[in-house]
């Protein structure tokens, strides 16, 4: 049989113990940092290579050149850990098939923010008008007491913005919509928040569904017109 331990003895077992979790959390941080580090390298290669792309072809429209169309990331850079979707086809998430029937056209980028930010901070990604609003179900219609919005079944809460440049950005599945500034024919800039991630709406999980449109309507990809990502914004 042992002797039992000497209070100094546990000392040093405790010690060592939190020296040990110290070490396995300062390792896992750092793999979370080198991995977002290494997907905004990959999106830094993928951005520049746009503006050798050609403007599309478009009749009648006249869609300025991309570098004037060169949009913010819809929420801060230090909040950003993965998309969990990129543009285009896929199979649909909510009832996967094996044989590929159903497929579907995912027409937007969805951006998962860091576990540790609850619901992050959305932004305007250039300056516009509010288009589109649908508020969070349950929240109270102002000016009609007892009447709360119905939200929108598979979008959830979301905003729509026209910008400038004739083009449009959309924002899904948010958690809050910022009543002080997000109004229909409210203009906003970049430096509001016009909202918070979530998962409203009809998803798999917390995550910020974004569009971005042309003047002629259609669904483009997001990546091809982010701007660089600036450290700490
Ligand atoms: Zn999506």
């Amino acid at each position: 049989m042992r002797p039992p331990r000497t209070p100094a003895q546990n000392a040093m077992y405790f010690l060592a113990a939190c020296i040990l979790l110290g070490c396995a959390l300062l390792i896992s941080y750092s793999i979370d940092s080198w991995r977002q580090q290494q997907l905004i390298d990959k999106l830094r290669d993928e951005i520049e290579r746009v503006p050798e792309a050609e403007p599309p072809e478009t009749g009648e429209v006249e869609i300025p050149r991309p570098a004037q169309l060169m949009v913010l990331f819809p929420i801060h850079w230090e909040d950003f850990r993965r998309f969990s979707s990129a543009f285009g086809e896929r199979n649909n998430p909510l009832s996967p098939s094996a044989g590929g029937e159903n497929v579907e056209d995912h027409g937007g980028l969805d951006v998962v923010p860091l576990d540790t930010v609850w619901n992050a901070r959305v932004r305007p990604v250039a300056p516009g008008e509010i288009t589109i609003h649908w508020p969070p179900k349950g929240r109270p219609v102002p000016g009609y007491p007892g009447l709360t919005f119905s939200g929108d079944e598979e979008r959830g809460a979301w905003i729509e913005i026209l910008h400038d440049t004739g083009w449009r950005s959309r924002y899904l599945h948010l958690s809050w919509t910022n009543p002080d500034v997000v109004h229909e024919g409210a203009r906003v800039g970049v430096e509001d928040m016009i909202g918070r991630v979530g998962g409203s709406g009809l998803t798999t999980g917390s995550h910020l569904h974004f569009e971005l449109v042309n003047p002629l309507g259609e669904r483009v990809n997001p990546l091809l017109y982010f701007k660089q990502p600036e450290e700490g914004k």
